[in-house]
């Protein structure tokens, strides 16, 4: 997708589309996957759709990549006892379908829930 479109993450921050928003700041907004992987699957995005994965993120604003996994253990502490996996697709061949970065932050809610490991190819 071109970066020029707003994205499906740039309409909800606009509240174009309608989203569970958990948290937001000046920088960051967090919503619930609408098709959860996970008991507790949540998105952390960074507001600006300027970098399309976690690398550009990385290269091109640390502090944000920061606030993001900061964001992240936040809402785990809140959601999911303080335990949780943090996901980045990147590219289309690892699942990657908004170009826009994110980070999926998954995690169990009941006593003694584990999430599995295992293969992901299809
Ligand atoms: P990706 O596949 O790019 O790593 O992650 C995109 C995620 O966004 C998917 O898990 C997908 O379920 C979620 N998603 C796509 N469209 C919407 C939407 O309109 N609302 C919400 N809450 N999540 C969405």
């Amino acid at each position: 997708m071109s970066n020029t479109e707003p994205s499906v993450f740039t309409r909800i921050i606009a509240r174009e589309i309608p989203a569970e928003i958990v948290f937001e700041s000046d920088s960051v907004i967090a919503i619930r996957d609408i098709a959860p992987k996970a008991p507790v699957h949540l998105l952390v995005v960074p507001k600006s759709q300027q970098y399309r994965n976690v690398a550009e993120l990385a290269a091109g604003d640390p502090a944000l990549l920061a606030d993001v996994v900061a964001v992240a253990q936040s809402l785990a502490d809140e959601h999911t006892g303080g335990e949780f996996r943090l996901v980045f697709n990147t590219g289309e061949s690892a699942g990657q379908t908004v170009f826009h970065v994110h980070a999926h932050v998954m995690g169990t809610n009941a006593p003694g829930l584990k999430l599995t490991e295992g293969t992901l190819v299809e």
